[in-house]
């Protein structure tokens, strides 16, 4: 299983902009990152349209052509962008999940995310569109564009702000992705110490980077995702060889 994830926007290009100045560009980002990293420790594998705040080529068009260009050519099986809605009127608010048509065969992930989303973030369920999106129209396989709050709603905004916010949003697409594809999603895996002398975690997923703490033989942790023989834990990496799974 392979799912191509789209961070709605970026460099230049900011998406919407809230009351407090949220932009959309970032919110994007950072929960297509949150995403990536629950489906990779759940097995799935995962291309990215963008990885960093950056603008794919050199106008809107260029962007979207980039974008689906990319998604079918990694042979995704799924393709799902991320967004935040926007309205003149602040206080309108809730989420909503565009397919390109009824027939979409991307229409029950569709649900299965705008249900999870709605649900446990306590937003309005706007329901399930179709739109005549180009990220919609051209990418070969079933493909779902995710308006997932307001930033234009000032309350939505600083929900979004929010990192946590942003982790649980992405644990409920991770997870309606999941319910349409027969995949359990876990958020994190269990671990425990397995070097008697302690175990440092560091800031980054390789010895270069310095260390946050120690932590003691046997301590138990939770591993949020997996890069390159490193574990992410709660406040840094550790490496995947001196702990089991629990
Ligand atoms: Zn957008």
């Amino acid at each position: 299983m392979k799912i191509c994830i789209d961070a709605g926007h970026g460099g230049s290009d900011t998406g919407a902009v809230g009351p407090n100045y949220l932009r959309e560009k970032d919110v994007n980002l950072n929960v297509a990152l949150f995403l990536g990293d629950i489906l990779k420790l759940n097995g799935i594998e995962v291309v990215y349209t963008r990885t960093t705040d950056t603008r794919l080529g050199n106008n809107s068009n260029e962007s979207l052509s980039r974008r689906v260009k990319i998604a079918n050519e990694s042979g995704a099986d799924y393709f799902i962008s991320i967004h935040c809605n926007a309205a003149d009127n602040r206080s309108a608010n809730g989420t909503e999940v565009y397919i390109y048509d009824e027939k979409s065969k991307a229409k029950d992930m569709a649900e299965k995310i705008l249900n999870l989303i709605a649900t446990t973030m306590g937003f309005r369920n706007r329901g399930v569109k179709t739109a005549n999106f180009y990220v919609l129209k051209y990418t070969k396989m079933p493909a779902c564009l995710v308006e997932m709050a307001f930033i234009s709603n000032p309350n939505e905004e600083k929900i979004l702000a929010d990192e946590k916010n942003q982790r649980k949003i992405a644990l409920c697409i991770a997870k309606g992705i999941g319910e349409a594809v027969g995949i359990n999603i876990i958020e994190y895996k269990k671990g425990r110490v397995n070097a008697k002398e302690g175990l440092n975690v560091r800031k980054g997923p390789s010895t270069k980077f310095p260390i946050v703490r120690v932590l003691k033989y046997k301590e138990e942790i939770k591993i949020y995702s997996v890069e390159d023989g490193w574990y992410r834990i709660d406040d840094g990496w550790v490496y995947a060889q001196y702990v089991d799974l629990i």
